[in-house]
């Protein structure tokens, strides 16, 4: 059985979203320098690397990361070859034959290769979803959608119509995925993000499974 880890390491080099705090790791303690153990502490966004976003990032009294559902972070995903398109829009979404019952849905666009890049410069022309896309997800019963960069949304949209399009259905968006190495198809996802009360995101460990168990 396979089990492909689609999650970004967190390093103090990972690109994060231009204006959010960057990621600090610190060993507070450590063996090397005569302590009794190494113990580490992180300072992060909580929207980087591999997230989920809840509701609450963008609705105001949303929920919180917390209060997410478990059954809809784990399941039956299709991951979609996306690697010619340049923006994820409602004409994509309907070109590519959705079965019907999908409700998780990965987007594999040319940002994965960004990971890759050694220098982990933010790119702006990343891949995004479009307002009709974000619609046509809501409207076509998809409760989780997980994309390959830091945002579902294009770069600029200062007014996170995107955002507010899907958190206000409540559909669970989970970002920073890398798919580089993943083929389209379907496969069962788990994505737990962290349990922090109250936040309006969280770090997450996300693998998908081959489906076919021998
Ligand atoms: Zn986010």
């Amino acid at each position: 059985m396979g089990v492909y880890d689609i999650s970004l390491p967190i390093t103090q080099n990972l690109v994060t979203w231009p204006g959010d705090p960057v990621i600090e790791l610190e060993k507070v303690y450590q063996l090397e320098q005569g302590d009794v153990a190494t113990v580490s502490r992180i300072n992060m966004c909580v929207h980087s690397g591999t997230h989920v976003d809840a509701p609450g990032h963008f609705i105001a009294g949303g929920k919180s990361v917390d209060e997410l559902d478990l059954t809809i972070l784990t399941g039956s995903a299709l991951v979609v070859d996306a690697l010619e398109a340049d923006n994820i829009n409602a004409a994509f979404l309907e070109k590519i034959d959705i079965p019907a019952g999908t409700n998780r849905l990965l987007f594999r666009t040319r940002n994965s290769e960004l990971w890759s890049d050694a220098q982990q410069m933010f790119t702006e022309d990343f891949v995004a979803i479009s307002e009709d896309g974000a619609h046509w997800i809501t409207e076509n019963g998809i409760q989780l959608l997980g994309v390959d960069y830091l945002s579902a949304a294009p770069f600029g949209d200062s007014n996170p119509v995107v955002h507010k399009i899907l958190l206000r259905k409540e559909t669970i968006i989970v970002e920073g995925l890398n798919l580089l190495n993943i083929e389209p198809g379907s496969y069962q996802l788990v994505c737990m993000p962290l349990k922090i009360v109250g936040a309006d995101g969280a770090p997450a460990r996300a693998i998908l499974i081959d489906e076919k168990i021998e």
